[in-house]
């Protein structure tokens, strides 16, 4: 059998000869951006890419999601290889969809390039003779927590219950069958170096917020009318005011946006639409955080004498790294980028629903380099696309052999010394609690 060493140096050879071939997809992807749970031709790319391997795969999980399945020679864990189809709205971005506004900022195009490089070389090589176990390489949906108005109608449709791809995926059973979870995502941000893990991200719930007042003629009787944008207004500021008891140890970001804000100019504004994430360290310092948010809410309505409608979606859990994943990762990112150019970071703010994965089995996301400009902004882009499109794509391969090389002794070891923060039904429930719609009376 050939070595853990030479294995590994074969998949990033095969990953090499097929640069020409990767740097095509993802650029592929990167022009033809869509937003979540609507990656139809993304997901159409990638199932064609597994027909052409060759590998046995299941389309349209969780709406659009594609999982494929390689297996070892001797039965064993299941680790999964994740890469995220969608974009999101940019405006400006010059790749920007001129009908949906939908752009690769994040770098989600290289996330699902890498995911099927990582699996090309695994097959190319035959590697899969000497590892136990099996691979899940699995594009999944909706990681950008947006375009909410038209995820709603999908819920009030009976087509999603939560509004994220991989909550989503959780809840239709397509994550039973894996033991572990991984997943490289393109960083743009020189601190960031070539390569790094976080220890932890952020979060969130997020909430749709409805102003209720009295519209009412703006110029000759507005001492009729109530208000709503006021009441919005108010509610904003009271927000603001509460900053200061936000602990930084517990790094709560809120950051509301109007998205009806009156409809008139000569109306007093009768209905006012917020929507906000209230984002957290921990599970407690997040809904901490959103009790002083609805109180700050009602308090616009109350001012006002208006009303106000509340709802407090389920977001994304926080983000725990895998510590010996996150070794993994390291070393096999270490032999690509060198010792020096990797780094281990602190807390990110950002939320991601990675973290729901790592709330019920060992899950790490690592960043690697490859992009320019400010992430979510119109200036992202993917500079040096070889790295971008290779370099991910071998780190997954090699962290697939480290782990599952031989009898998958790694693999079985990480997992025997692990206990999930939640059961699969656990997390569900939690989910499923945060979901509630507040009406308040400001008049009374
Ligand atoms: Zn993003
Ligand atoms: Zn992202």
């Amino acid at each position: 059998m050939p070595s853990k060493e030479e294995l590994k140096r074969k998949v990033c050879e095969a990953i090499e000869r097929r640069t020409d071939a990767l740097i095509e997809i993802g650029e592929t992807i990167r022009h033809h951006p869509e937003l979540g749970f609507k990656e139809f031709k993304t997901a159409a790319l990638v199932a064609k890419t597994f027909e052409q391997i060759r590998v046995p795969h299941r389309t349209g999980l969780a709406v659009t999601g594609v999982k494929a399945e390689l297996k070892g020679a001797n039965p064993g864990p299941t680790l999964a290889l994740l890469g995220e189809l969608d974009a999101l709205v940019v405006s400006g971005h010059p790749l920007a969809d001129p009908a949906t506004g939908a752009a690769h900022a994040c770098g989600h195009n290289a996330q699902v390039t890498a995911v099927l490089g990582a699996t090309m070389a695994l097959l190319d090589t035959g590697a899969m003779e000497h590892l136990s176990g099996r691979i899940v390489p699995f594009a999944v949906p909706a990681e950008e927590y947006g375009d909410i108005a038209w995820r709603l109608e999908q819920v009030r449709a009976g087509k999603l219950e939560f509004l994220g791809g991989k909550p989503e995926l959780i809840r239709h059973g397509h994550f039973d069958d894996v033991d572990m979870a991984m997943l490289i995502h393109t960083s743009s941000r020189a601190e960031d170096k070539s390569a790094g893990v976080a220890a932890s991200n952020n979060g969130c719930v997020v909430k749709t917020v409805r102003y209720i007042g009295k519209a009412a003629h703006a110029g000759s009787s507005p001492h009729l009318g109530i208000n709503a944008l006021y009441a919005a207004n108010l509610a904003l500021s009271a927000i603001n005011a509460l900053r200061e008891t936000f602990q930084e140890r517990d790094t709560i970001r809120v950051h509301p946006v109007i998205t009806q804000g009156g409809r008139q100019v000569n109306v007093i504004p009768g209905e006012v639409h917020l929507e906000t994430y209230v984002r957290g360290k921990s599970v407690q310092a997040i809904m901490d955080a959103n009790m002083k948010v609805d109180r700050a809410l009602r308090a616009g309505a109350l001012a006002m004498g208006a009303q106000v409608e509340i709802t407090t979606l389920p977001g994304y859990m926080p983000l725990s790294n895998h510590t010996e994943l996150a070794q993994v990762f390291r070393s096999n990112a270490e032999e690509i980028v060198g010792a020096e150019r990797y780094i281990t970071q602190g807390h990110r703010t950002g939320s991601t629903d990675m973290g729901d994965i790592s709330q019920i089995m060992p899950a790490v996301q690592g960043y690697m380099s490859g992009a320019s400009g400010t992430g979510h902004g119109a200036d992202f882009m993917i500079s040096d696309p070889r790295f971008a499109y290779t370099a991910q794509a071998q780190v997954l391969a090699m962290s697939a052999i480290e782990l599952l090389h031989g009898d998958a002794a790694p693999a079985r070891e990480l997992l025997r010394n692990y206990k999930p923060p939640m059961t699969r039904a656990e997390y569900l429930a939690f989910q499923r609690g945060i979901n509630k719609t507040e009406e308040y009376d400001g008049s009374k």
